[in-house]
């Protein structure tokens, strides 16, 4: 049973919180983790298209994770002359997701950390005591409830926490309760997963730039021999019929191998995706926010796993310091700025993104797209369809990115990535 107080309450158990948890437990803080859900295998909400920015940084496990991706193919409505690129490095991995948030839940619990599943915090009590609810049977998640050493827990629990840590997602609880921003530019995604045989074809990620599936974003079909990806997210305004039912039409038509039988569809994945970029307000005395409550997620390409990791790091460093010092005043040099910088130019290209509102403006974006610099077929000319290079940045180009940590990282990780290299696409 948890004891009543805690110094971190992290509250969801997403990648953000999993890694915020396990990493202040590791530092030797008390840490409490909460999530609503009862097991972390379920109701995912990502693709888990790492990139080789996070592949580089961070020791994920190498059994969570599909086979190397260095192709990307950028179709336009009509799948004609799709813009083919193919990088000399292995720059995406698609997730194992399930079993990699079961290992980061073990490690967390290794860590030191308690881990609650299928426990909601409902808010505060007149004391200042976080309220956690369980989870009733009945609402469709599945599974008992746990906390970490197995045991059931109480229908509710009041916890005193020195600090509280939002890492529950886009439509934050906790960023309201701390008074924090809140995202209002959100996204709706959702995904097919199914399992593939691999016959051997090169892997790719696929993404089609059609308003009529998806609007004001992209679609996309990642397959990379061993599971299949095809998924599609816009604004929920611009979806006609809805989010799944345009799912539908593109799973019918997604580009991808042919001659492939299709996919057995193993789950369906979808969640709200927060594009307007980091929030300006994410920490205060009582708490900070992470992951996809801090708007940590790339406005143009939605890409939140590695800023989520990286603003982590961040939260964890800060509240390390708060935590020794009794000094929560640290807290309010938590503000992502870093992130932020990086996110700029990003915001403005996702606006012309948006601004494509039918398949001729997305055709004749393309036009623009495939004499771009750096989107050079071998042979020269821009409208051949063979495989062009994802070509590296120029030196002059090579302005740091993210937020590295300001302690040298614990031993047996590698090094991060110096403020010099360059970033990579999602
Ligand atoms: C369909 C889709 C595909 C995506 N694909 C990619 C991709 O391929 N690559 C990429 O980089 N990014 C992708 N993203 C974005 C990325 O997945 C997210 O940015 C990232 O997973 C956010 O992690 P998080 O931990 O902040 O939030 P989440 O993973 O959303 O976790 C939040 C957790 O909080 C819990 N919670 C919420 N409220 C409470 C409460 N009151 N009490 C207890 N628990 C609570 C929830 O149960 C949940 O487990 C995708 C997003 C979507 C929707």
């Amino acid at each position: 049973m948890p004891r009543g107080s805690t110094d971190v309450l992290v509250v969801g158990a997403g990648l953000a919180g999993l890694h915020t948890a396990a990493q202040l437990a590791r530092r030797g803080h008390d840490v409490v983790l909460v999530d609503r859900r009862r097991r972390l295998t379920e109701a995912i909400r990502t693709t888990g298209i790492f990139v080789r920015r996070t592949l580089e940084d961070y020791d994920l496990p190498e059994d969570c994770l599909g086979p190397p991706i260095r192709r990307m193919v950028l179709h336009p409505p009509s799948h004609r002359d799709p813009v083919d690129l193919v990088s000399t490095r292995d720059e995406f991995r698609v997730g194992d997701m399930p079993r990699l948030y079961a290992r980061l839940h073990q490690q967390a619990l290794d860590a030191g950390a308690r881990v609650l599943l299928g426990m909601r915090r409902a808010g505060l009590d007149a004391a200042g005591r976080q309220v956690l609810r369980r989870v009733s049977a009945g609402d469709g998640s599945g599974g008992s409830t746990s906390g970490g050493d197995g045991e059931e827990l109480p229908a509710e629990l009041r916890l005193d926490a020195r600090f509280l840590v939002g890492a529950d997602g886009a439509r934050s609880q906790v960023a309201r309760d701390l008074g924090l921003d809140r995202n209002r530019h959100l996204l709706i995604g959702a995904e097919t997963v199914g399992a593939v045989a691999d016959v051997g074809q090169m892997p790719a990620f696929r993404c089609v730039v059609d308003p009529r599936i998806a609007p004001g974003y992209l679609a996309w079909a990642v397959d990379d021999g061993v599971h299949s990806h095809v998924g599609t997210a816009g604004r929920s305004d611009r979806f006609t019929g809805g989010v799944r039912a345009a799912l539908e039409r593109f799973a019918a038509e997604a580009p991808g191998p042919h001659g492939r039988p299709a996919a057995e569809t193993l789950e369906h994945r979808a969640g709200p995706i927060p594009v307007g970029g980091l929030l300006r307000r994410i920490g205060a005395p009582g708490g900070l926010l992470v992951g996809d409550a801090a708007g940590a997620v790339s406005p143009l390409t939605a890409g939140g796993l590695d800023p989520c990791l990286r603003l982590s790091d961040h939260a964890v460093e800060l509240l390390d310091e708060a935590l020794s010092t009794g000094d929560r005043r640290v807290l309010r040099g938590y503000d992502g700025a870093a992130l932020r910088r990086r996110f700029r130019g990003r915001l403005a290209l996702r606006q012309g993104l948006e601004s494509l509102r039918g398949p001729a403006a997305a055709e004749a974006a393309f036009l623009g797209l495939r004499s771009a610099p750096g989107v050079r077929p071998p042979g020269g000319s821009s409208s051949a369809t063979g495989p062009s290079r994802i070509r590296d940045r120029p030196a002059g180009d090579r302005r740091g990115r993210g937020l590295s940590p300001a302690r040298p990282p614990a031993s047996g990780r590698r090094r991060r990535r110096p403020p010099d290299r360059p970033e990579s696409a999602r």
